[in-house]
């Protein structure tokens, strides 16, 4: 390396300090940033889950990326559940099993269950990949696993994936939502539904195209917890105002009195054209989509906490 001259002394140093200061404010904004979701990492998982191919609830595939969620569970430190059941179907009974993922807190019976479905929609005519239906939602949760394992927090989380949440057939009440209406049914049964005390559930939240709307059958004070922490991130043109209303996975806990929000991208593509279709694919995903919607499930997460909400 060349000795720098004297007359070059006082531009190095300018300069040595610009990298100084640069690198001082980088650390203080990653120091201040709590918040932090690797969407890039969900988004090679959401891909990893496309290639096992078609997974409706009974099949080997679907089977195998369970097997695997296990795995990367376990290796993020989660102590994992398996919540098998038989579930009656138009097309006769089909094993199913959801998987719950616990992240231990100081408060062992303050539950906060973040959830989403991990089976694909059983399709004959085309091949079925759900990319963003099934798969964005199992991504985002195994990358949540990873980013909260390390922290001791005050809640007790519970990562849950849900089997069968698509329908068999056709969506009926009693065509869909099998998992979640099985494990809210046990939760009731046993007891321990208390312990519940609020649940997000995120579901298509890998969109490309990016537009969280208002569900109205979630919780009002829980919706609006989450919106204001989207607004505080600067994420308010992702998350809007308009409301709609959606039947999912977190309908058979919100009718058993526990607080739920729903975080579901109801616009997959022009008209929502790549809905059940062959088109759900990575391509139409993105990693920023899910740094997005993890960074403001972690800035909830972090409110609830102290939220006056939780008994
Ligand atoms: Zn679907």
């Amino acid at each position: 390396m060349r000795r720098p001259s004297a007359r070059s002394f006082p531009r190095l140093l300018i300069l040595l300090s610009c990298l100084l200061f640069q690198w001082a404010a980088s650390g203080q904004a990653r120091a201040a940033d709590p918040y932090v979701f690797n969407g890039g990492r969900a988004f090679e998982d959401l891909q990893h889950l496309v290639a096992y191919g078609p997974r409706p609830p009974g099949s080997k595939a679907l089977e195998a990326s369970r097997q695997w969620i296990i795995g990367q569970l376990k290796a993020a430190g989660c102590v994992v559940k398996q919540d098998r059941f038989v579930a009656s179907t138009p097309v006769g009974d089909i094993p199913m099993v959801n998987l719950i993922a616990e992240i231990p807190g100081k408060a062992p019976d303050k539950i906060v269950m973040i959830a989403g479905h991990y089976d694909t929609k059983l399709e004959n005519d085309f091949r079925f990949v759900g990319a963003n239906d099934g798969g964005s939602s199992a991504a985002f949760l195994l990358e949540l696993a990873r980013e909260l394992r390390p922290t001791k927090h005050k809640l007790t989380y519970w990562l849950v994936f849900f089997d069968g949440e698509e329908a068999i057939k056709n969506w009926t009440d009693t065509d869909s939502l099998y998992g979640s209406r099985h494990l809210a049914a046990k939760l009731t049964q046993d007891g321990e539904l208390s312990r519940i005390q609020a649940m997000i559930l995120v579901d298509m939240i890998g969109d490309a195209h990016l537009d969280i709307d208002w569900d109205q059958d979630s919780t009002a004070w829980l919706n609006k917890l989450v919106f204001q922490q989207a607004d505080k991130l600067g994420y308010s043109k992702y998350f809007l105002r308009q409301t709609i209303v959606m039947d999912d996975d977190h309908i058979p806990f919100v009718n058993a009195g526990v607080s739920a929000v729903d975080l579901i991208d109801f616009d997959y593509g022009p008209n929502n054209i790549y809905w059940h279709t062959a088109q759900d694919l990575p391509e139409h995903c993105s990693p920023s989509s899910l740094t997005i919607v993890g960074r403001v499930v972690r800035a909830t997460l972090d409110e609830l906490e102290n939220s006056p909400h939780i008994q």
